[in-house]
């Protein structure tokens, strides 16, 4: 049997970390089984290091950003490898240069293109327990890619489906996918099973136990995930196409912070206008979510749309220097937002979802500022300073605490 297993920034923290991780490790190869193992960098090391960039260069190179983070990565599984020979265990550890992990260029988001499996292969023919860098690839210069924040988790998703593994394990300090961020919700859940769509959705929304496109992949190619705890023998949880139980109509809430709404007033009521100002957002590489369009009026209208990851103030770049072409009055952005989703494949069947969380943020008080859904989530832009009260409020009145 071939296993994949990943460990996370906090599951190799330290040197006491380290060795929990190797023993755990040599436990399954010394059932004879095959063991890739895909580290993250050591606890916070990947924002310590952005930090150190920063304090030389607040507009740092993309280019020299990757090469300096992909540095967290190969620190671990290095280590990883030096714990396992004083274990008694032989093992090598690869970074992506080594394995060949090709993705596209663009540095700080690049997405896995293909994976080169034979050093891996032969590696694990000689009854080495291979440890592979997380998070990084190599773009058709030869540099150094990352995966974007939390991307380990895709790294081990894709060398399970390249190596056709019979399973793949993320490691991490929770036990497994929870009803809700146990850090905000203390009352949330933990749950047996969810499937590939629910956690894409709570991924994407938020819930960072997963990164998203770990998901996305895990199901295109029919990977069964498991997540569980690095310090703990608890079950976890899988994610899968179809689960067993009969579906709730939530399954969980995600609450994700770095959420920011941009709006651009008075642009001309005419077709072409969405067009022109998305179009320029779109080439510029920047994802945009909710959009709202105001009913026009006086030959105006405004657009007011969100983008996750902090990238408000790129965007706004964007629509200021196309000033000219998109014709508007004023643009303003607002930062102090976030978002608040409720995700359930029950709620296909179910009317009535998005009126109970209305409720219930109108009980709490709360105004909302933008909403969006989809068959299976409802989300709603609110107050950051609201975010833990709306999510707590709102995991209560679908009973996902009891
Ligand atoms: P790792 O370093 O192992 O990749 P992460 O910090 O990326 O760990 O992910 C684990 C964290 O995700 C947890 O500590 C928890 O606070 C957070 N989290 C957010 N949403 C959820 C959820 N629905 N279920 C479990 N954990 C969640
Ligand atoms: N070390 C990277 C990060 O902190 C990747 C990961 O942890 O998955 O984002
Ligand atoms: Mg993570």
């Amino acid at each position: 049997m071939l296993v994949v297993k990943k460990f996370g920034g906090t599951s190799v923290a330290n040197k006491e970390r380290i060795y929990n991780v190797a023993r755990r490790c040599i436990e399954e190869y010394q059932k004879g089984n095959d063991v890739v193992v895909v580290l993250s960098a050591m606890g916070k090391l990947t924002d310590e290091l952005i930090e150190m960039a920063m304090d030389i260069n607040p507009n740092p190179s993309k280019r020299e950003l990757d090469m300096l983070l992909t540095t967290g990565e190969q620190t671990s599984v290095s280590l990883m490898s030096m714990a396992m020979a004083a274990l008694g265990v032989p093992s090598i550890s690869l970074n992506a240069f080594q394995v060949a992990m090709h993705t596209t260029s663009n540095y700080g988001n690049a997405r896995l293109k293909r994976i080169d499996t034979e050093r891996i292969k032969h590696e694990l023919e000689s009854r080495k327990i291979v440890i592979v860098t997380g998070f990084q690839g190599i773009n058709k210069y030869d540099d150094y890619t990352t995966l974007g924040r939390g991307g380990s988790d895709t790294t081990a998703v894709a060398l399970a489906a390249a190596l056709r593994a019979d399973k793949c394990e993320i490691y991490t300090d929770v036990d497994g996918v929870y009803t809700a961020d146990p850090r905000i919700v203390k009352t949330a859940k933990k749950l047996n099973e969810i499937t590939y769509d629910e956690m894409l959705d709570l991924a994407t929304l938020g819930a960072g136990v997963l990164h998203n496109r770990s998901v996305e992949m895990a199901k295109k190619y029919g990977v069964a995930l498991v997540v569980r705890s690095s310090l703990t023998n608890e079950e976890g949880t899988i994610v899968k196409e179809d689960v067993k139980v009969e579906r709730m109509l939530v399954s969980g809430v995600a609450v994700d912070k770095s959420a920011e709404r941009i709006s651009v007033i008075g642009l001309a009521d005419k077709p072409g206008t969405a067009f022109r100002l998305f179009d320029a957002l779109a080439k510029a590489n920047i994802n945009v979510d909710m959009i709202l369009q105001s009913v026009g009026r006086d030959n105006t209208k405004d657009i007011s749309f969100t983008v996750d990851g902090n990238c408000g103030d790129e965007a706004l770049k964007v629509i200021e220097d196309n000033k000219a072409r998109l014709n508007y009055q004023n643009v303003e952005i607002e930062k102090n937002v976030c978002k608040v989703s409720v995700v359930g494949a029950g709620m296909m069947s179910n009317p009535g979802v998005a009126a109970k969380m209305f409720e219930c943020l109108y009980n709490e008080h709360i105004n909302i500022k933008m909403i969006s859904t989809s068959e299976i989530r409802v989300t709603v832009l609110i107050d950051v300073n609201e975010a833990e009260r709306a999510a707590n409020a709102i995991h209560d009145i679908f009973g996902l605490a009891e």
